[in-house]
């Protein structure tokens, strides 16, 4: 019997150490969370600490190039039913887009309140911390590459953007896609993402150019217009999101431009602009 007595109470005392370990991982993270919307709220003056600091918000896993945690909040499909389908929202890939991370914070802010579970969604308000986060915020990671030029392209040449960067580009440093696909700890997160939850649609948010682009194998159900951006197809980039996810994977691609990068748009604009995404997804998932 000691022997037993023994078994069970090395067995009682790992459940204690799992559960502690458990506990303390969650405070951990709950405090990434705190100190990472600290200097969110810091950095763009249209996102209160309490507009960041939602309820499980949680630092993913993923972590920038100098250790600042991607933010991921998931709202859940109704408990036992199918999501109409499951949907990425991703914001602040370049970093100097201000307005196309506060966006997002407002967005998930109507999502607290009105999220029905119709979709599964996943948001990322912050792909590039790094690049946003720092005194002159930068469209670039803290390596100075271009995260939405960072993905592989398959099916080209492992030196396709590279190359269209040197000769497109005339290696112009803001669109910089590093020294090989997906070399950034950023892109290899969203990768991952992409992999693990199957999104059936991604919304990127960028600025300045003022537009709605699709990019999917099928481009014929491409929004006409979302709120006051009108649709305007523009061709892809290799190592681009919308040219991996969209054309290499399959998994249409949303992309909102909004027009000003530093200026946020109205409240009336904001909320229009949520409503007829919403429509779009439910007359297409
Ligand atoms: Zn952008």
């Amino acid at each position: 019997m000691p022997r037993l007595l023994a078994m069970r109470s090395t067995k009682t005392s790992l459940l204690i150490l799992f559960g502690g370990w458990l506990s303390f991982s969650a405070s951990a993270s709950q405090d990434e969370v705190r100190q990472a919307c600290e200097k969110i709220s810091d950095k763009l003056s249209s996102v209160s600490f309490e507009e960041c600091n939602l309820p499980e918000l949680s630092a993913s896993g993923g972590y920038s190039t100098q250790g600042f945690p991607i933010l991921l909040k998931e709202y859940p499909p109704r408990p036992g039913k199918k999501p109409k389908g499951r949907v990425l929202l991703v914001g602040g890939t370049h970093g100097d887009e201000l307005a196309a991370i506060s966006i997002v914070f407002k967005w998930m802010h109507t999502l607290e309140k009105h999220h029905s579970g119709l979709f599964h969604w996943h948001v990322a308000p912050l792909l590039n911390p790094d690049g946003a986060l720092i005194k002159k915020q930068t469209r670039m990671n803290a390596n100075g590459v271009d995260l939405n030029r960072n993905f592989s392209s398959p099916g080209a040449p492992v030196d396709a953007a590279l190359q269209y960067w040197r000769v497109k580009t005339r290696r112009n440093l803001r669109r910089y896609p590093g020294e090989h696909p997906l070399s950034e700890p950023e892109t290899q997160w969203l990768k991952q993402e992409i992999e693990t939850f199957k999104p059936d649609v991604i919304i990127a948010v960028h600025a300045p150019y003022s537009l709605v682009d699709y990019d999917a194998p099928n481009r014929s159900n491409a929004p006409e217009r979302i709120g006051y951006l009108y649709k305007n197809l523009m061709g892809t980039y290799p190592g681009s999101l919308g040219n991996y996810a969209g054309m290499h994977l399959g998994i249409p691609v949303i992309t909102l431009e909004l027009p000003h990068a530093g200026i946020m748009p109205t409240r009336a604009q904001i909320s229009k602009l949520w409503t007829d995404l919403v429509r779009w997804l439910i007359h297409n998932l």
